[in-house]
């Protein structure tokens, strides 16, 4: 972590235990928005990293992903696709489940929102076991979607979401 950008993005943000549940350590990236100079760093570091590499799509994750992506998304020129939770989208959706600790989730998409052969970054606020990113690859790749690269602001590599991931490239600006 030689980039002093870096360390004040990760002093910024709050950790609250317990929340929402005993046991969670939870990582507050509201107050990362409140530093205006941590914010823009943010979205500087993954605008210098995908600009120019040809993405026209930035599919973020609810909730969190819907802050970071859209400033990414206008940077570099492409669009800004939501991948929402079950019943939130109002037009026909293409859904994928997937499993969580104690039960499954849902993530949906816009029938229509993108095109087959079309490249895409994958974008949240954090990445823990990696299932969430995972569906995220798995619901564009099934209508022909390429999955440039998943970034997150935060991992918690103890988790090891990356090797869920596989042989899909993972960005992150804090580690640990
Ligand atoms: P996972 O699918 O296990 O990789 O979990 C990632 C999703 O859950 C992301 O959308 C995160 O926002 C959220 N999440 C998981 N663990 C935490 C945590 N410790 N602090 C904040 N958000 C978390």
């Amino acid at each position: 972590e030689k980039d002093p950008r870096i360390a004040r993005i990760s002093s910024s943000i709050r950790i609250i235990p317990d929340f929402p549940k005993k046991g969670i350590l939870f990582q507050d990236i509201t107050t990362l928005l409140l530093d205006t100079k941590a914010f823009k760093d943010t979205i500087d570091l993954f605008v210098d990293r995908y600009k120019g590499k040809n993405i026209s799509v930035v599919a973020g994750i609810e909730a969190r992903g819907f802050i970071f992506g859209p400033p990414i998304a206008l940077a570099i020129g492409a669009k800004f696709v939501p991948l929402r939770k079950p019943k939130k989208l109002p037009g026909e959706v293409i859904s994928e489940e997937y499993s969580l600790e104690y039960g499954k989730d849902v993530i949906e998409m816009h029938v229509g929102a993108v095109q087959a052969g079309e490249r895409a970054l994958v974008i949240d606020d954090l990445i823990a076991t990696g299932g969430t990113l995972c569906a995220a690859i798995s619901l564009l790749e099934r209508v022909g979607v390429h999955v440039v690269e998943c970034a997150c602001v935060i991992e918690l590599p103890e988790l090891k979401g990356r090797e869920r991931l596989e042989d899909k490239p993972l960005f992150v600006l804090i580690s640990g």
